[in-house]
């Protein structure tokens, strides 16, 4: 693995442009830290107008999809837009023009458990300062973003407690947050290839783009290796399987703005 390169370098910004404009190049875009800032409380992770408006005008051109740990209501609801493919819950539940819809099977026979476990986890973390579950459709998140660090161990512990308890579940990290999940062959990148199947967007001209900027987006840019680009948003040092590096949210927006003056 080699680092990304920085993509606002001149060069490597030419160089992408010039390639994307030769092919059809469908949009996969984290929502949470690059397309809407990281903020204390998530429920006020909203995009900023200008972004939506790139947004919007992008989808009116290319294929977008926003692809989220969130759930698929919530990310519809934040992001708004009708011309958008939404994949929420990491890809479990897809949904989008034209009448695509796909929810996975075997992740919707986990429900049940994850009730379970979310009032277990919901005990656990009772006592631990700052500590807050989050009932989702296909995942129970807990948030550790406003504990004191002494008491992180303690998030970990519980987390780990409670997954042990329902073999159907594992459980992931994210930014400050922990999220139990069914245990199913499933994610953001097997959600990217899976809407460019169903999109007829395999074939060899799409020239696929991913931006995101956490653990799970890795996913996304290993499943397109060799047939798309992958983008990483962030400070430079982190591990990465993406092909570029932005530095921010702000920088995602400027790449848009320049793919739309490049459109035709
Ligand atoms: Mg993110």
């Amino acid at each position: 693995m080699r680092p990304p390169q920085y993509l606002f370098d001149t060069q490597a910004l030419e160089a992408l442009l010039a390639r994307l404009e030769r092919h059809t190049t469908p949009l996969f875009l984290d929502y949470d830290g690059t397309l809407a800032p990281i903020v204390d409380d998530p429920e006020q992770a909203r995009m900023a107008p200008a972004m939506r408006t790139a947004l919007e005008r992008l989808a009116a051109r290319h294929t977008v999809a926003v692809v989220s740990g969130r759930d698929l209501a919530a990310l519809q609801q934040f992001v708004g837009l009708d011309n958008v493919y939404y994949a929420g819950s990491h890809g479990f539940e897809i949904t989008g023009p034209g009448g695509v819809h796909e929810a996975n099977a075997e992740a919707e026979a986990c429900i049940e458990a994850l009730g379970a476990a979310a009032q277990d986890l919901e005990a656990e973390l009772a006592d631990i300062p700052g500590a807050a579950l989050e009932r989702k459709r296909y995942a129970v998140a807990a948030h550790y973003r406003n504990t004191p660090e002494a008491a992180v161990p303690r998030v970990t512990a519980a987390v780990e407690a409670v997954t042990s308890r329902y073999p159907e579940l594992r459980y992931g990290a994210g930014k400050m947050v922990y999220e139990l999940q069914p245990d199913v062959d499933w994610d953001k990148g097997r959600a990217v290839l899976w809407l460019l199947d169903a999109l007829a967007l395999s074939r060899g001209d799409a020239l696929p783009l991913y931006i995101g900027d956490d653990w799970t987006d890795e996913h996304a840019f290993r499943a397109l290796e060799g047939r798309g680009i992958g983008i990483f948003v962030g400070e430079p040092g982190r591990a990465t399987e993406a092909d570029y590096r932005v530095a921010d949210i702000d920088e995602v927006r400027q790449l848009f703005e320049l793919i739309l003056e490049g459109a035709h």
